[in-house]
């Protein structure tokens, strides 16, 4: 048996019509939407997430409005460029790229980003909410992951979801819209006793782990959905957490690394910012 493809290029393309026409929309009631993404320091990873992101805004019609910061900011220089940006009625949603340089405090910093604007989920408020079942700004990734599931009309309530890592910007939030969508959810991390016992009864499988090729097709149940978030890279090229080649044998559907969740994930950003502007509307 060879997989269903869940083709994130596609999904994601399909998605950004519908936010063209919402923008539009926007547009003709005289608010554009905008978004600030704050980068500080000069890691590659992140300089490419965040020109990608701009590109996205930019094919979409979306505002943006990048401000790089040296390495060397400091915690107060970063906090007055959230705050900037929180009075700021042009700009409906902020994000601070991660990872920010070791000497600065994330969470202190995410914390101050006004939870409508949060367009990343990570905030305390938007984090309790999703917990709580209740309307709120959901994290790009996992809201990727699940609209991945749902747009391929992959049942999941009443089905065995195994997520493996428990992140608070992937794991957690993944598992908890699992639950929200009915599935019985197991959540494995590191300290997880035997992991492929767990593995082999997912309907659902996620891997979130950051270990290329982690995930090997003795660990998968015949017939599975697996959704590869990790983003790895091995001699240069990019891999996710699953062994793809052996694991599309054994899976009903899968996520391809590059071409999967990862695209999603910037049109989900594009979603939430675009959701706040409506808000804010
Ligand atoms: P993280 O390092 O914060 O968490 C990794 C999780 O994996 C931890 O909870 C840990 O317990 C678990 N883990 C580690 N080793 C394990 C093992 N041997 N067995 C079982 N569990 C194990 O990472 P993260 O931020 O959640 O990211 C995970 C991966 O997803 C990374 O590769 C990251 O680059 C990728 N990612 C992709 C996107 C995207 O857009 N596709 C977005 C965010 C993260």
């Amino acid at each position: 048996m060879s997989a269903q493809l869940l083709d994130g290029k596609i999904m994601a393309a399909e998605l950004e019509e519908q936010l063209k026409n919402r923008v539009e929309a926007l547009k003709e009631k005289g608010l554009t939407p905008g978004l600030t993404v704050i980068l500080v320091g000069d890691d590659p990873a992140s300089q490419t997430y965040v020109s990608n992101k701009e590109k996205a805004c930019a094919r979409l019609g979306i505002h943006s409005d990048t401000l790089r910061m040296p390495p060397e900011t400091t915690q107060e220089q970063l906090e007055a460029e959230i705050l900037r940006a929180n009075a700021d009625p042009a700009i409906h949603g902020i994000l601070v790229q991660l990872p920010l340089p070791r000497h600065l405090d994330s969470d202190r910093a995410l914390s101050l980003i006004l939870p409508e604007k949060d367009v990343d989920g990570f905030h305390d408020i938007n984090a309790g909410r999703l917990s709580r079942g209740m309307d709120c700004v959901v994290a790009c990734t996992p809201k990727g992951a699940l609209h991945m599931l749902k747009t391929a009309g992959i049942p999941i309530a009443g089905k065995e979801a195994v997520v493996i890592g428990r992140s608070n910007i992937v794991g957690k939030p993944m598992a908890l819209l699992l639950l929200q969508e009915n599935a019985t959810v197991t959540v494995c991390h590191s300290r997880t006793a035997d992991l492929a016992e767990h593995t082999r009864r997912a309907d659902i499988l996620v891997a979130a782990i950051g270990k290329p090729r982690f995930v090997t097709a003795d660990m998968v149940k015949e017939g599975a959905a697996v959704i590869d978030v990790g983003i790895n890279r091995v001699d240069g090229k990019l891999c996710g957490d699953v062994d793809f080649d052996a694991v599309k044998e054994k899976a009903a559907y899968i996520t391809p690394v590059p071409g999967g969740v990862g695209k999603m994930t910037i049109a989900m950003l594009m979603d939430n910012t675009v959701s706040a502007a409506e808000k804010a509307l």
